[in-house]
């Protein structure tokens, strides 16, 4: 087994999450994964980063596909006996424009952005070594969105004491309300990614929470972020902010120190902890 340590981005080889490769590979000491569910789109990113003079290395992940995540989750355990760094970046969202049905929009956005990270979560936080840090990719459309639930809804999504089961409970509901044509009645806001974003933000909080009550002694720090509007395939060529520039407030929660104890298990956005 290597001693090495090792950071993985997940949904990297595009975006703000390739960025965030480019920017571990020069301030990360050890191996950083890129991983993609398209092995050929993955080793195109790679060969792009290679071109730069850095060496990332690749491995497959669909995080729709739980085979695809335990393959990892096992390459890792046995390479390097755990992970230093996981960025949960991978995620989707429908164009504005879009035709597809809203309950279509919900199934698809929730499966991959909450359901999907969620798996992820479920299989390699166990491999985290002390002083790990994990860095989930919200938005502020999560805070935003927040906003426009019912006080019922926001009160559960605000809670400390809320499970990871009544959270998977909660987002499973709004899919099935959205199918029902029901959600707006049910105190729920008209869109789906907010809601998937929601869904990861408050994720956090309850993993932080669990580690604070399990492992303790380990010093890992897990945060939700938004990385800013950032001109990507998703957010398109208008945004103010260039993909490297998006890797900022990621890499800085990736990198805090060994001697941090803050932020854990907070939103940050521009580096600076946000009210939820
Ligand atoms: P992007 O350019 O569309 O890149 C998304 C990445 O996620 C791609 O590599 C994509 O792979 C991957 N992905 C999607 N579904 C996946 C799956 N099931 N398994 C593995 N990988 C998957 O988007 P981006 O703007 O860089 O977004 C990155 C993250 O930042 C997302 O979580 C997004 O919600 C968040 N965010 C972005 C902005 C913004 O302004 N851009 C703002 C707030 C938050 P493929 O190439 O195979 O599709």
């Amino acid at each position: 087994m290597s001693n090495v340590q090792v950071a993985v981005v997940t949904g990297s080889n595009k975006g703000i999450g390739f960025a965030i490769v480019r920017a571990l590979c020069k301030q990360f000491q050890g191996d950083v994964y890129l991983t993609s569910r398209d092995p050929s789109r993955g080793q195109a990113a790679v060969a792009q980063l290679q071109e730069e003079g850095l060496r990332p290395l690749f491995h497959q992940l669909d995080i729709d596909d739980l085979q695809s995540i335990r393959a990892l989750r096992d390459f890792l355990k046995e390479k390097y006996g755990g992970i230093n760094v996981l960025v949960n970046n991978a995620g989707i969202a429908f164009k504005v424009q879009d035709t597809a049905p809203f309950a279509v929009q919900a199934e698809v956005t929730l499966k991959t952005n909450f359901f999907g990270t969620r798996n992820v979560c479920t299989e390699l936080l166990p491999l985290m070594k002390p002083y790990g840090r994990v860095v989930n990719i919200s938005s502020m459309a999560s805070s935003k969105s927040l906003g426009g639930c019912s006080q019922e809804l926001q009160q559960k999504f605000r809670s400390d004491t809320i499970t990871e089961e009544e959270l998977v409970q909660l987002m499973t509901k709004f899919v099935e309300d959205a199918k029902k044509g029901i959600h707006e009645k049910e105190g729920w806001p008209n869109t789906a990614y907010g809601v998937s974003k929601i869904g990861v933000t408050v994720l956090s909080r309850i993993q932080a929470r669990v580690l604070n009550e399990q492992r303790k002694g380990d010093h890992i720090l897990l945060n939700a972020c938004c990385p800013g509007w950032v001109r990507t395939d998703m957010a398109g060529p208008k945004a103010p902010k260039s993909p490297d520039e998006g890797a900022e407030t990621p890499m800085y929660l990736a990198l805090l120190p060994s001697n941090a104890d803050a932020p854990h298990g907070q939103f940050v956005s521009d580096k600076t902890v946000q009210p939820w």
